[in-house]
């Protein structure tokens, strides 16, 4: 396994890359989410790329930038016991360097949800992504359906500049618990980490009711709220059943609609969701 910092290096590398090249992109604090993501994409591919870099773009100054948790030694462990071929760990400097000016908008499925709460954190996303795909140049990347939205973002970045990279979303590694696995879960103290077990049984609970003939959106939504707030210590951001592709939300469920919670517990944010299938 290589591991590269710089882009130079990287496009020197290309023309030797075997394909088809699947790449992964990451923030680092690499846990068996992730692993399951590089699993995945070493079974589809010729040569695996992961990245690991923490963008600022996509943390507002309110938010964890700085105290985002980092352990590159860790996950470089991880990713070469994993089979991958190449790891890109740029600095901030060298993917943003001075006069940096581009920023890439991808419209309506950004503006809800984490859009909403989150104001420019797509943006980020999509102008990081973008130049992750336009430097690694892979025929596939994965991403997790942890992030809903973000793989929605990528989706419509990859079709409406014609990117050409085949997307692959890999399913929500949990916790035994059911706690959807984040790298943010270290913030949470033990009392922080009951509560947010709420977040994944109502998703559960609402697949049931689902399941049971319950289609009606905000019935469900306002059932999956009452369930949250039995837990004090948390407080809800939003709950949407919307369709995975626009974000939009839905009157009536159906099949492979996506109920998405946010929450805050004490001063951590956590995401989850699940596909009514
Ligand atoms: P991050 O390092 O948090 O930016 O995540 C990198 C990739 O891993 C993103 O595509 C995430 O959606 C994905 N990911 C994070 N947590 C999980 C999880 N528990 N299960 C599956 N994928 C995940």
């Amino acid at each position: 396994m290589k591991v590269i910092d710089s882009i130079r290096e990287y496009r020197g590398l290309l023309g030797s890359i075997a394909r088809p090249s699947g790449l992964v992109p990451t923030m680092g604090f690499l846990h068996e989410g992730h692993r399951n993501i590089v699993q995945e994409a070493r079974l589809g591919n010729a040569s695996v790329t992961a990245t690991i870099f923490v963008n600022p773009r996509q943390f507002s100054p309110a938010e964890d930038f700085e105290e985002y948790p980092r352990d590159p030694e860790a996950d470089i462990e991880l990713l070469d016991s994993e089979g991958v071929d190449f790891v890109f760990m740029p600095s901030v400097e060298e993917i943003y360097p001075d006069g940096f000016g581009t920023t890439i908008n991808v419209g309506a499925v950004a503006a809800p949800l984490e859009g909403k709460y989150r104001p420019g954190h797509f943006q980020g996303v999509a102008t990081v992504v973008c130049k992750l795909f336009c430097i690694c140049r892979p025929d596939r990347a994965y991403f997790g359906q942890k992030d809903i939205q973000q793989c929605a973002v990528v989706n419509r970045l990859n079709i409406d500049l014609n990117l050409g990279i085949e997307v692959v979303v890999v399913p929500t590694v949990r916790d035994d618990d059911g706690l959807a696995i984040s790298s943010r879960n270290v913030y949470l103290s033990s009392s922080e980490r009951e509560a947010a077990l709420f977040i994944s049984r109502s998703l559960f609970h609402v697949l049931e009711m689902w399941r049971s003939g319950e289609k009606n959106s905000n019935r469900l939504k306002s059932h999956t709220k009452s369930m949250l707030e039995l837990s004090p210590l948390l407080s809800i951001d939003y709950v949407s059943i919307a369709d995975p592709q626009s974000m939009k939300e839905v009157k009536s469920a159906t099949a492979g609609s996506v109920v998405a919670i946010a929450a805050r517990i004490g001063k951590t944010r956590l995401i989850d969701n699940i596909t009514l299938e």
